[in-house]
């Protein structure tokens, strides 16, 4: 499938994007406002640019972690199933945690990560996605704050991936295959 000719059509800029992000890190800023230790959550791959981005808009106090979900290769499809793959490296308990997430799409793979790290007694558990394809979803979840709603087109760029590549593209875009 990474064999076949696709073209890349810009749906969000470079600069769209980080003035978007600007807003959403002033939102989470005032919401926990309170804090003095924000967790956030990055759910790798596809949010390392988004996380990197977010975070240095924060004017919080803010501890950076990571959670690496299962993917199962390199089909335009997400599985149903979710599996960890590599679990946080510090405790939650108490704390306030902000998942950042790329896409949610389904929702299997956020309602499952919210679902497990809730388990572990979080004070308060948040998710910021930059993307959210309303029209896909299967299980009821969402994201308390949403960069962005697309269509269900497969996307690329600012860390999101086809086939592991274009996650280096500064815009999103979306695939089209060539006839
Ligand atoms: P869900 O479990 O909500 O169906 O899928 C979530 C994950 O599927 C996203 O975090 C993302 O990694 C992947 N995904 C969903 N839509 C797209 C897309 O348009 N492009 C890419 N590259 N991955 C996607
Ligand atoms: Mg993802
Ligand atoms: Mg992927």
């Amino acid at each position: 499938m990474g064999e076949r000719p696709y073209v890349i059509d810009e749906m969000l800029s470079a600069k769209t994007i980080a003035a978007r992000v600007e807003a959403l890190a002033a939102e989470i800023t005032r919401h926990f406002s309170d804090t003095d230790k924000l967790v956030v959550v990055g759910l790798l791959r596809g949010s390392f640019v988004f996380i990197a981005d977010l975070v240095r808009e924060l004017r919080l106090p803010v501890e950076v972690d990571f959670i690496e979900t299962s993917s199962y290769g390199n089909a335009t499809e997400s599985s149903r199933e979710v599996r960890i793959l590599k679990d946080l490296r510090g405790k939650i308990e108490g704390r306030d945690v902000l998942v950042v997430e790329d896409i949610v799409d389904t929702g299997h793979t956020l309602a499952h990560v919210l679902h497990l790290l809730n388990a572990r007694k979080p004070r308060r558990l948040e998710c910021c996605a930059l993307l959210d394809k309303p029209s896909r979803r299967e299980v009821d979840v969402a994201a308390t704050w949403v960069g962005f709603e697309i269509p269900d087109n497969f996307v690329v760029g600012y860390g999101i991936d086809f086939a592991q590549r274009n996650r280096n593209l500064p815009y999103i875009g979306a695939v089209r295959f060539a006839e």
